[in-house]
């Protein structure tokens, strides 16, 4: 019988499929799945997704502790981008002696998230955040500004709000 076995399946596929069963059981039949000690794949979107520090997501403008933005309107950042996806309107604003960003568009859709942006700013006035659930239905929800609404370039972004992890 034994022998018969083996011709029908030769032993690497035996033990393979031992192997599978083994851990396959071992998380099928565990209550609470997390208690399984070695836990190779991550239970996202259950579990929310933990990005490595230097992660590169969408970019971010980044306010003083005034609440003031930072960008000086240098236009380093938009020179630099390969894609040319930041637009920036330089302009003045009242009490403030450098000059403001009146806008600063950014066109999400065509960002290749190489951070080159983020490099150039000598004023540490952007970063690029950790949010990387950027889906949208419509292409528009990806041209972000800091005016408008839901155009804002300060927090994670409309365009992430069919993240599943948020259900
Ligand atoms: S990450 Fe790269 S492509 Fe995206 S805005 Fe910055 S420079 Fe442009
Ligand atoms: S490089 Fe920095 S300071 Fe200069 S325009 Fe871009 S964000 Fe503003």
């Amino acid at each position: 019988m034994n022998k018969f076995l083996r011709t029908l399946i030769p032993a690497d596929i035996a033990k393979g499929l031992s192997i599978t069963g083994k851990h396959f059981s071992q998380v099928f039949f565990t209550a609470n799945r997390r208690k399984v000690p070695l836990h190779i794949v991550s239970e996202y979107p259950e579990v929310p997704a933990k990005v490595q520090p230097r992660f590169r997501g969408r970019l971010t403008l980044l306010k003083d502790e005034q609440g003031e933005i930072k960008c000086v309107c240098c236009l380093a950042c938009e020179k630099i981008c390969p894609t040319q996806v930041i637009t920036i309107e330089k302009g003045k604003k009242e009490g403030r002696k450098m000059p403001f960003p009146v806008r600063y568009d950014f066109e999400m859709e065509r960002c290749i998230f190489c951070e080159f942006c983020v490099e150039s700013c000598g004023f540490d006035s952007i970063i690029l955040n950790h949010q990387f659930e950027l889906a949208a239905y419509n292409r528009e929800d990806f041209s972000l500004g800091t005016e408008g609404l839901g155009q804002n370039m300060f927090e994670p972004s409309h365009a992430g709000k069919f993240s599943v992890a948020d259900d």
